[in-house]
């Protein structure tokens, strides 16, 4: 076969093929966002959605998997992002091509499948490949001559090519403790042409060289290590094998191409690039590093937002934010000035669309979302770039090239410019940004506005009680294979003894009322919290027959729900009665009443979910949910507020759903069949194999979703479906709060007693409340009118009596005085009364306004201006005195103080500002 004439999605088939034939599952690529996974800001690597399996935690029906896994490295430890655009082989987002095996097969068949797809399958030459083996530089660990003596049997190999490097290159760990191994990874020699490291003194031209020449093309992990602390390692009881592929160097390996931009994976979103701005060819090369920043980050955004990573402020959205921003800057530096990434990115959907379907399902919130950011940036993008000139050419005048941290916070929190960018920029002039003030600064505004950044541990240090729990009672046959036999949607009712008691994470045979503790069972239908649905309450207790040996009777209140590890569910809650025993038989019940009004809450979402699409379009999707009793939260995607005639219709919707009482069918299927039926699966979630799903509508479903959570059996069973608000989370998420049953009865009740006492108040009926209350408004405006007119009579009743004695200064009436209950405009008037009365004269009346700040008014005539009197500066230097300020023309001026206490003591002083000031004609 020609390799050359490969497309890249032919490549990246081939690969999956290849291991498909060799007794692998394909397993499709999880979300960027990692499921359930706190630790991780992004799918980084093709096992972390394999990562339980090696931690011991989880299981799956199949031990061999093959996918391709898309990628994110743009923040934390694995930060590509200052290298994306400046070379051929960078990106923000890829794919990596992976083959696992979890305790199945290990070194030799790894080795040797690695081999001959590259040399058999897609003819590489065998003496351009490399294999590195692990040789601890400390001599800790062995050496892993098993690898290397695998590799030494494969046909063709140049034995020198084998070589071993030490624990940077070639020992894997996942964490500071767990599952770690020697790893093997295969190098190809691109030739001396490639090396850009040849001037370069005291380079050695090699593997691991660091130059351009030879490139890292798989990495084979053999996990067979439990790093129980810095010094120890523990064989592990199975061995796995994890292998990563660069996708897209393969493919510019295959295609023979020296740039991955070259590769038809980007050459059409690059020629499209090129389109827009109407470029030469030789423009397009002279304009490399914003065509590459462009393609690349067009395409992590067209992914990200697939799988519902919207932009926006925080975390994983703020990366989607910034890097929307990044490319539309890149694209203002090449002429692009209005919104153009949708462009891009719709090359990006039509190329990638087949293999991730979830880009086409989700075009139109890809290209909307993207659209919006970029002329959400562009309104501040202006503001933003100026005043970081400002603060750039201000630096290097004193010869200070780093921007302090704070400062490029605020720009960002100000003009929404990215760090990213700001440095971006700063490196353009030679300057750096203090990149550790602006996470302080950053960090301090969060935790001002409450919001934590903080992401868990990975591993959860109670996790071996559980396990060594879970063997104990299986090796003793107490517990079966599967562990704690699981089944909410059945049990509701169940005996059994205890098996286990936990008190502060320990063991214990005996409790004590008022303990709290965790109590394991052979089996339970409560709930574990899992989807949105809170967990089960209910109570354990004492059975009370001959069967029970102490016949003592003894009760656990269950408050909640754990499942600490794969196998392991556990009741978490506390002694009410008596003291239970390990080994009592025992009854558990969940709180039914408790669990029916979650069940209603839970159907109701799937029902709100289902008109939300009717309603607002397909692109409002799940982007969360809580499912309590006592009340349901939907998130969902969806750029602007919902008018009242929307909610309306929604809320009126979902109703003629319950009432119209459709059965619930509920399916465990495949997990390929339900996605080719086009059921809806949430972001971010994990699904196994086999799948449950919940469709509701007879013949024509209106509700189709992957669930593993409890429902009513019919729609009816939700009673009634009351929508009690709406708003907004983040950028471009909406959330709608409702009730539902006992919660929207409640609700009712509330409302109409408030109403029925409302109108008791007003002496009227329920109904006729809206007009008696229109009346009542009415007439307080009336009252208010008529209040303010007799305000203004009795301030001018007020204005004549000062004005009856107005004191003189020299030969100029000076009147100051203070006008109770008036507000500005009266004092304006005040003060226009007293200039027809006095055609030559000085006035400032002050008041106390309705906040409880003092205002003063200072006029002046004319002629008195022209002799030096400016009622500006007068009103100035009297609000002066009351800690406050204000201005205005020569003859009428008006100023606010904060010192109420402090007017008439300052208005005393305007007689001797005249005399100061008043000069002689
Ligand atoms: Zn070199
Ligand atoms: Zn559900």
């Amino acid at each position: 076969m020609t390799v050359k004439s490969l497309s890249g999605a032919k490549i990246r088939q081939v690969y999956i093929d290849y291991f498909l034939d060799r007794g692998h599952t394909m397993v499709p690529s999880s979300s960027l966002v990692p499921g359930g996974d706190q630790t991780l800001l992004f799918t980084n690597a093709g096992m972390v959605q394999f990562k339980d399996i090696f931690l011991g935690t989880d299981s799956r029906p199949y031990t061999r998997a093959t996918n391709s896994q898309k990628c994110m490295r743009v923040a934390g430890k694995h930060n590509d992002l200052d290298d994306v655009g400046q070379d051929d082989t960078h990106h923000t987002f890829f794919e990596m091509l992976g083959n696992w095996s979890f305790g199945d097969y290990y070194k030799k068949e790894a080795i040797q499948w690695a081999w001959e797809l590259l040399t058999e399958v897609w003819g590489l030459q065998k003496e351009r490949l490399y294999a590195t083996c692990f040789k601890d530089e400390k001599r800790e660990i062995p050496t892993d001559e098993e690898a290397a003596e695998e590799w030494r049997k494969q046909p063709g190999i140049d034995p020198t090519h084998i070589m071993f490097f030490g624990r940077k290159d070639n020992f894997w760990e996942m964490a500071e403790t767990g599952p770690s191994g020697p790893c093997s990874e295969i190098h190809y020699d691109r030739g001396e042409k490639y090396c850009d490291l040849q001037d370069v003194p005291g380079h050695v031209c090699q593997v691991n060289g660091d130059c351009q020449r030879f490139l890292e093309l798989w990495n084979l992990v053999f996990i067979q290590y439990n790093r129980t602390d810095a010094t120890h390692l523990e064989p592990l009881p199975a061995t796995h094998v994890d292998t990563g592929m660069g996708f897209e160097r393969i493919v510019s390996i295959l295609q023979d191409v020296d740039s991955n931009y070259k590769t038809d994976l980007f050459a059409p979103i690059m020629d499209t690039i090129q389109d827009l701005t109407g470029h030469s060819d030789s423009e397009r090369a002279a304009n490399l590093t914003p065509y590459r920043v462009i393609a690349d980050h067009a395409r992590a955004a067209t992914f990200l937002i697939a799988d519902g990573v919207v932009p926006g402020n925080m975390g994983r959205n703020y990366i989607c934010r910034m890097i929307i921003r990044r490319a539309a800057r890149f694209g203002g530096k090449i002429g692009l000035d209005d919104p153009f990434l949708a462009r891009v990115a719709e090359v990006v959907i039509n190329e990638y669309g087949e293999f991730y379907p979830e880009l086409s399902r989700n075009r139109s919130a890809i290209l909307s979302n993207i659209t919006s950011e970029e002329q959400r940036f562009q309104r501040t993008l202006v503001g933003g770039l100026s005043r970081l000139e400002v603060l750039l050419t201000k630096l290097q005048d004193n010869g200070d090239m780093v921007l302090p941290g704070k400062q490029s916070f605020d720009l960002y929190a100000t003009y929404g410019l990215p760090l990213e960018i700001t440095r971006d920029i700063a490196r353009e002039q030679n300057m750096e940004v203090d990149e550790s003030g602006f996470n302080q600064s950053m960090q301090e505004h969060r935790t001002a506005s409450g919001a934590g950044g903080d992401f868990g541990k990975l591993i959860d240090e109670g996790v071996e009680v559980y396990r060594h729990l879970l063997e104990n009672l299986q090796a003793q046959g107490t517990l079966g294979i599967e562990g704690v036999a699981y089944n909410p949607y059945e049990w509701l009712e169940m005996e059994g003894h205890l098996l286990a008691m936990l008190k502060d994470g320990k063991p214990i045979s005996e409790a004590e009322p008022g303990d709290k503790v965790e109590v394991l069972l052979p089996r339970t239908g409560f709930y574990v919290e899992a989807g949105g649905q809170v967990a089960d309450n209910g109570i354990i207790r004492s059975v009370n027959d001959s069967s029970n040996a102490r016949s003592e009777a003894w009760q656990i209140r269950v408050t909640d729900m754990r499942k600490p590890a794969a196998g392991m569910i556990v009741h978490i809650g506390e002694v009410e009665i008596g003291t239970p025993r390990v080994g009592d038989l025992a009854i558990a019940q969940v709180d039914t009443r408790y669990r029916r009004d979650i069940m209603r809450n839970h159907t109701a979402t799937h029902l709100l979910h289902a008109e939300l699409r009717a309603v607002l379009g397909e692109h409002a999707r799940q982007a969360g949910s809580l499912v309590a009793p006592d009340r349901l939260r939907f998130d969902f995607t969806h750029p602007q507020a919902l008018t009242s005639e929307q909610l309306e219709r929604i809320e009126a919707g979902v109703n003629v759903r319950v009432l119209d009482n459709y059965q619930l069918n509920i399916r465990v299927k495949p997990l390929q069949l339900a996605m080719e039926e086009g059921a809806t699966a949430l972001f971010g979630e994990k699904y196994a194999e086999n799948v449950r799903t919940i469709t509701i509508g007879d013949d024509e479903p209106f509700s189709y979703e992957l669930c593993g959570g409890t429902h009513v059996e019919e729609t009816g069973d939700i009673g009634l479906f009351l929508i009690t608000s709406e708003g907004s989370t983040a950028a471009g998420i909406r959330r709608i709060e409702a009730v539902t049953g006992r919660g929207a009865y409640e609700m009712v009740q509330r409302r109409s007693k408030t109403l029925k006492s409302t109108a008791a108040l007003l002496e009227t009926t329920p109904e006729d409340v809206p007009a008696k209350i229109a009346g009542m408004l009415d007439e307080l405006t009336q009252q208010s009118k008529l209040l303010s007119r007799l305000r203004q009579q009795l301030g001018n009743l007020r204005m004549l009596r000062h004005m009856d004695r107005v004191p003189v200064v020299n030969d100029v009436p000076v009147l100051t005085a203070v006008l109770e209950d008036t507000d500005a405009e009266t004092l304006r008037s005040m003060s226009d009364v007293f200039r027809q009365r006095n055609p030559s004269g000085v006035a400032v009346l002050g008041s106390v306004g309705s906040s409880g700040r003092p205002i003063v008014i200072a006029a002046v005539t004319e002629d008195l201006v022209k002799r030096g009197l400016h009622a500006g500066e007068l009103v100035k230097f009297v609000a002066g005195q009351m800690g406050g300020g204000g201005g205005g023309r020569p003859t009428l001026a008006q100023a606010g103080g904060k010192d109420a206490g402090k007017l008439k003591e300052a208005l005393a002083s305007v007689p001797g500002w005249v005399e100061n000031n008043l000069k002689n004609e």
